[in-house]
């Protein structure tokens, strides 16, 4: 298949931008690099690390590699700017995430660049990042006070104890971040453990280490302390160990596998961890549903970001009585889906990150076809436009032997069975170790909402492919299964953050025997008291 519209522009090249021809590396320049590398934690003579541009394969940024040493020193750093930090009252660290929300906002096309550069995506795909990392500025910003505020509770003894429950910052946070959302899994997640009176120490992933500086640079612009934010770069097996060690809480993004070590060692030492993890997310097209706006949002759910999306969309469930229909229309819309690298909006999908990325992607495609598996959309990669472009995939006809079937491809790929009866669909979606997003589509909200209720995944978005939940950031997002452990956003985001500690006071008597009461009189007392407690509802 070869009919899929590519983008008139060179790759990380787009005539028409203002300023005339705009390429990754005059958006990116080396003096950016240089600035931006500054805020590395890393002492002595580090090693360089190179980065390439994924759109085009050219070299983008050379950067300081640090040490497991180092990331001791990040530690120690973030640990005596965090005790100063944590002193402050609340309303005076959410003021730095409200600007820092105005800030992103003003200056969002230098950091689309950015994302464009180091991950090879769509621009209106980089603009997500913006949009979660802004929803979670203002709500963090906006709702920390309430999170974190002290809460009374009812004592052990009615009126004699008082209760309050409060929270305590962490400490310093180990955070751990991939390279597919750089933005949005870096500062987005950070937030929350700021504004809760912690300080981060966080490893990027290398390809994305500018995003993650950069934000870090505007943080600091909006009035955090600059040692607050750590930021550590290294290949994860050298220097993640590290982060692991000296971390009070983990917060990990990243693959399923790598999420069982990092937990083993936070385990190990009685940290704290959140995972978010892989997935292989499923949306169902209900016998009711809109066919157009069904097969629009199944584009959206597939090949956003190159389906390089944690909760985008692998296994496609549709209604056998509208399956054809469905099908047409959604293998339409695919194949007019524009490929391309300009710095600049128009492009429906950019590139892969990686060549590892584009290998798995080719190997699973063609192992399905090789089996039997029919193209309905794209299939192939597209070298003409840039080194690691894939056309958006829709395959048919996958059996349960061929990986696509169950091993995240995590790429524009999506194959489609069909089903019978929604209990069957419901089964078949939820027959997966990975449990994080999943998508329904019908003309019933009621029906919808049930048929969510029944899906083994932490969100669900009805007519809706992935952003209607994940943008509901004060509600939690995570896996269940596979997919992880805790979650991000809303309380849960913040909260595990913090560690609650109770404070209890005690008024007039002692929880025990006193005023000449014996042991068994203090009993008496106290099962007449608890009867009574019952009586009259207490909670
Ligand atoms: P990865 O696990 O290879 O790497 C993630 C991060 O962990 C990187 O920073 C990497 O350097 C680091 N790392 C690697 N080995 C390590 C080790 N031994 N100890 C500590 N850190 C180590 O994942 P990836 O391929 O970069 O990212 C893609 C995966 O992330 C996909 O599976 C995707 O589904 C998942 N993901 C999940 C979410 C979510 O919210 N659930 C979001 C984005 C991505």
């Amino acid at each position: 298949m070869t009919d899929i519209t590519a983008d008139a522009q060179a790759p990380g090249r787009n005539p028409a931008a203002p300023g005339g021809a705009r390429t990754v590396a005059s958006a990116v320049p080396a003096a950016l690099v240089a600035r931006l590398a500054k805020g590395v934690t890393a002492t002595g003579e580090p090693e360089l690390v190179h980065t390439t541009a994924p759109l085009t394969g050219e070299r983008l940024a050379s950067l300081p590699q640090s040490t497991p040493a180092d990331v001791e020193v990040a530690y120690e750093l973030a640990r005596r700017a965090q005790r100063s930090w944590a002193a402050l009252p609340v309303r005076r660290r959410a003021a730095v995430l409200l600007r820092f929300h105005d800030l992103l906002l003003k200056r969002q096309d230098e950091v689309l660049d950015l994302i464009q550069a180091e991950t090879g995506k769509a621009r209106l795909h980089a603009f997500e990042e913006v949009l979660g990392a802004a929803l979670a500025a203002r709500h963090y910003g906006r709702k920390a006070s309430a999170y974190l505020k002290d809460r009374r509770r009812s004592g052990a003894v009615p009126v004699l104890t008082h209760a309050v429950e409060a929270r305590r910052p962490k400490g310093v946070i180990g955070q751990i971040s991939p390279w597919n959302y750089p933005l949005e899994l870096s500062v987005g997640d950070a937030l929350p453990a700021f504004v809760a009176g912690n300080a981060v120490v966080n490893k990027p992933d290398t390809q994305t280490a500018l995003t993650a500086l950069w934000a870090r640079e505007l943080l600091v612009e909006a009035g955090l302390p600059a040692d607050l934010w750590q930021i550590v770069i290294g290949d994860g097996p050298v220097i993640g160990p590290a982060v692991v060690e000296h971390a009070d809480y983990v917060s990990f993004t990243g693959s399923t596998r790598t999420g069982r070590e990092v937990a083993q060692k936070a385990a190990a030492r009685l940290v704290g961890a959140s995972l978010e993890l892989g997935g292989k997310n499923a949306l169902l097209v209900l016998a009711d549903a809109d066919l157009d706006k069904a097969a629009e949002g199944a584009v959206r759910a597939c090949f956003s970001s190159a389906g390089q999306l944690c909760i985008s969309i692998e296994r496609l469930f549709v209604h056998r009585s509208v399956a054809d229909d469905f099908l047409r229309r959604f293998a339409e819309r695919t194949r007019a889906l524009r490929l391309g690298g300009g710095l600049a909006y128009g492009a429906d999908m950019g590139s892969l990150v990686s060549e590892r990325q584009l290998e798995v992607v080719t190997r699973h495609v063609e192992e399905a076809v090789k089996g039997g598996a029919k193209v309905l959309a794209g299939g192939q990669a597209r070298p003409e436009l840039g080194p690691l472009f894939f056309e958006p995939t829709i395959l048919d006809g996958v059996t349960s032997e061929m990986s696509v079937c169950a091993e995240e491809t995590f790429g524009p790929v999506v194959s489609v069975y069909r089903f019978d009866s929604e209990d069957e669909a419901v089964e078949a979606a939820n027959a997966t170790s990975y449990g994080l997003n999943s998508s329904v589509w019908t003309k019933d909200l009621r029906r919808g909402r049930a048929v969510a209720a029944r899906l083994h995944t932490g969100t669900v978005n009805v007519n809706e492919a992935y952003a209607a939940a994940y943008g509901s950031v004060a509600s939690p997002m995570g896996g269940m299964g596979d997919s992880g452990l805790g979650r991000r956003h809303g309380a849960e985001g913040i909260l595990r953050y913090t560690e609650a500690q109770t404070i209890a006071t005690q008024r007039l008597m002692p929880i025990g025997p006193s005023f000449g009461l014996d042991d068994a009189r203090f009993a008496a007392l106290f099962t007449t008291g608890l009867k009574a407690m019952k009586a009259l509802g207490f909670k």
